[in-house]
C-alpha cells in the first residue's frame, strides 16, 4: 500500500467524469481545484463530476479548494509589451492610467491599487513568475517609474511578484470571500489559503467559519518569506501545510527552495501537521509522457524528507499526459517507501493525549505482531491523523461511517479510508462486521492479525479511542490444497503438527516449551518446529492449550 498521497489539479485537461475516473483509479486521492480560474458555474460542475468519478471508481477522494489570495496581477494589455533590458517604464494601477498621458506609450497597468504605496525605491519588481526582473526608481504621484534588469515579452494577466515589500492587500481577499462561501455550498473538504504571511491570516478564516458552525481544515500555503519567518506562529494555528515553490522560488530565489521545503517538512513531522510538496514536480510530464530522472529524484527526495503529500498542478490540469503523471508519482512513490525505509517512530510528538498514546501503542503492535492492517474506528477522522504522525509500518484502515470524514483521511498519510455505509455504532456486532468486511477486502487468512483502535464507549465518537486490541482470525475454513501449510516432526511415540495457516505467530508455544521443540525463524518471524528436540516432548500439552487459534496437535502412541 501506497503510503504519501498525491494531490492532482483539475482543469482543462482532467475535468470530465470519465478523466477524473481514471485518475482515481490511477491514484489520485485530493482533487484540486484553483479557483484562480474558472467561474462558480465551472466550479460547480467540476466538483459534481469529481463526486460521479469516485461514485464510478468506487473510491473515495478529497476536494480541496485553493483560494488566489491576494495575486497581484497586470492588468489586460492592448499589445504585449517588450521589456527590454535597462529600459525605464512606469507601473501603476489601471483606474489612473488615464490621468497620465505623457506615460501613455511606457504604463504598465496593475489590478492591484495600492501597488505603489506598498513600494520604495530600489524594490523589486518581478513579472510572469520571475522571468522578467524590474527595480522601483522613483515616485511619480500615483505611480512607480521602474527600471528592467531582466527583459522579456510582458503579456495581459500575468502576475507581480513584490518580494521586498510588505504587500498591505490582506491575504484574504473579498474574491477569496466569494469563492469560499461559494466552495462551503458545494461540501468541499479542504480550503487552501494563498500568500499567507502570519498567523492572523489563517485565524481569520477560521473564525469565520467557526461563526458558520463549519469545521474545514486549512491548508496555508507557504510562499512568501514574511510566512518563513511567522512559521511558528503559523504553524501553531493551521491544519495542512504546503510547501508552494512556485511562488516562493519567485519571492526568495530558487536556490533557497530545498532547504525551506526540508525544513518545513522537518517542523511538520514534528508537530505532527500534514505537509503538502507542490508545484513543478514533474513539470516537464505537461509535455513529454516521462518525468526527467532529476524530477524523478525530486518526488523521492520529497518523501524520504518525510512529506505527506505530493501535488501535481499544470501536469494534470493543463498537460497532455495527466494519468501518466498521476501513474510515475504513484511508481516512484512506491519505490521510495521502500528504499531506504526510514520510518521512525516520531516518539518525540505530544503523546499527552490518550489517543495520541492509543495510536502509538497501535503502531507499535502493529510492526511487532506484522499485523495485515490497523483498523483505526473514527469519527472526525482525529484519530488517524494522529496515527499518521506516529508514521506506522503497518497500512492502516480509518474505519468510519461519515463520508465527510472518509474524504478528509484521504490525504492523510498511511490512512485508506474504509467507509462502512449502512451501519452505526448501534448495529449489532459491529466489530465482527468490520472484521469481516475487512477480512473479505484483503482475503484474510487464519493466523492475520489486525490490530484494532477504538473507544470503549461508543464506536464512533471523537477524540474517544482509548482501548486497542489485536484480532486474530482464526474462523476461516482451511483451504483445500494447502497441506503444504502443515509442518510435522515425529517419533516412533508422537507427532506433532503445527498447521501455519491458523498459526497466529504469538510465540506463546516457545515461552512455554522447555524444551526447545518450538523456535522462531529469525527472518520471517514464523513459528517453525525443530525436528531434533522432539523426542524430548513430554506430551503435557501445554503448548496446545496455550496456543490461541489452535495450530498446534499433538498425536500419541504413534506408530
Ligand atoms: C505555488 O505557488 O507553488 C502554488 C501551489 O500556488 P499557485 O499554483 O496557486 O500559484
Amino acid at each position: 500500500m501506497r503510503r504519501a498521497k498525491i494531490i492532482a489539479t483539475l482543469g482543462p485537461s482532467s475535468n470530465t467524469i470519465d478523466q477524473i475516473q481514471k485518475l482515481i483509479e490511477t491514484g489520485m486521492n485530493v482533487c484540486r481545484v484553483n479557483m484562480s480560474h474558472g467561474t462558480h458555474e465551472s466550479h460547480k460542475e467540476l466538483i459534481a463530476n469529481i463526486r460521479k468519478a469516485s461514485a464510478l471508481a468506487k473510491k473515495e477522494v478529497a476536494i480541496l479548494a485553493d483560494l488566489q489570495g491576494p495575486k497581484i496581477r497586470v492588468d489586460k494589455l492592448a499589445t504585449n509589451l517588450e521589456l527590454k533590458d535597462d529600459s525605464v517604464w512606469v507601473i501603476g494601477p489601471s483606474s489612473v492610467q488615464d490621468k497620465y498621458p505623457e506615460y501613455k506609450d511606457c504604463y504598465i497597468p496593475t489590478i492591484y491599487e495600492k501597488l505603489v504605496d506598498d513600494c520604495f525605491d530600489g524594490a523589486r519588481i518581478l513579472f510572469d513568475d520571475g522571468l522578467m526582473i524590474a527595480e522601483a526608481i522613483e515616485r511619480d504621484r500615483e505611480v512607480y517609474k521602474i527600471k528592467v534588469s531582466v527583459g522579456g515579452i510582458l503579456k495581459s494577466n500575468k502576475g507581480i511578484n513584490l518580494p521586498d515589500c510588505d504587500v498591505s492587500a490582506p491575504s484574504f481577499t473579498e474574491k477569496d470571500k466569494a469563492d469560499l462561501m461559494f466552495a462551503l455550498t458545494q461540501n468541499i473538504d479542504y480550503i487552501a489559503l494563498s500568500f499567507v504571511r502570519k498567523r492572523e491570516d489563517i485565524q481569520q478564516v477560521k473564525t469565520l467559519l467557526h461563526d458558520l458552525k463549519i469545521n474545514i481544515p486549512i491548508i496555508s500555503k507557504i510562499e512568501k518569506p514574511q510566512a518563513i519567518d511567522n512559521i511558528e506562529g503559523i504553524l501553531d494555528v493551521t491544519d495542512v501545510i504546503m510547501v508552494a515553490r512556485g511562488d516562493m522560488g519567485v519571492e526568495v530565489g530558487n536556490h533557497l527552495v530545498p532547504s525551506i521545503q526540508k525544513k518545513l517538512i522537518k517542523l511538520c513531522n514534528e508537530r505532527g501537521i500534514p505537509v503538502i510538496t507542490a508545484t513543478q514536480m514533474l513539470e516537464s510530464m505537461t509535455h513529454n509522457p516521462t518525468p526527467t530522472r532529476a524530477e524523478a529524484s525530486d518526488v523521492a527526495n520529497a518523501i524520504w524528507d518525510g512529506t505527506d503529500a505530493v501535488m501535481l498542478s499544470g501536469e494534470t490540469a493543463s498537460g497532455s499526459y495527466p494519468v501518466e503523471a498521476v501513474r510515475t508519482m504513484v511508481q516512484i512513490i512506491l519505490d521510495a517507501e521502500q528504499s531506504p525505509k526510514e520510518r521512525p517512530l516520531l516518539r518525540h510528538v505530544d503523546l499527552s493525549s490518550v489517543h495520541a498514546s492509543v495510536m502509538v501503542a497501535a503502531s507499535l503492535i502493529g510492526e511487532k505482531v506484522f499485523a495485515k492492517r490497523i483498523l483505526a474506528v473514527t469519527d472526525t477522522g482525529t484519530s488517524c491523523l494522529k496515527l499518521a504522525k506516529f508514521r506506522p509500518d503497518t497500512p492502516c484502515l480509518g474505519v468510519t461511517s461519515k463520508e465527510a470524514t472518509a474524504r478528509r483521511m484521504c490525504l492523510y498519510w498511511g490512512i485508506e479510508p474504509f467507509l462502512l455505509k449502512g451501519y452505526s455504532e448501534d448495529s449489532f456486532n459491529f466489530q465482527e462486521h468490520v472484521i469481516e468486511e475487512v477480512k473479505n477486502l484483503l482475503g484474510l487468512v487464519n493466523g492475520d492479525k489486525l490490530v484494532i483502535t477504538r473507544g470503549d464507549g461508543k464506536f464512533f465518537s471523537a477524540g474517544s479511542s482509548n482501548s486497542v486490541k489485536v484480532e486474530i482470525i482464526k474462523d476461516t475454513p482451511k483451504v483445500l490444497g494447502s497441506d503444504e501449510a502443515l509442518e510435522e516432526a515425529s517419533d516412533d511415540k508422537k507427532k506433532i503438527l503445527l498447521d501455519h495457516n491458523i498459526c497466529a505467530t504469538c510465540q506463546r508455544c516457545v515461552e512455554i516449551c522447555p524444551h526447545g521443540i518450538w523456535v522462531v525463524d529469525k527472518v520471517t518471524k514464523d513459528t517453525n518446529l525443530n525436528a531434533d528436540q522432539i523426542s524430548h516432548c513430554k506430551m503435557d500439552m501445554e503448548c496446545v492449550e496455550a496456543c490461541p487459534t489452535g495450530a498446534i496437535e499433538i498425536i500419541s502412541s504413534f506408530t
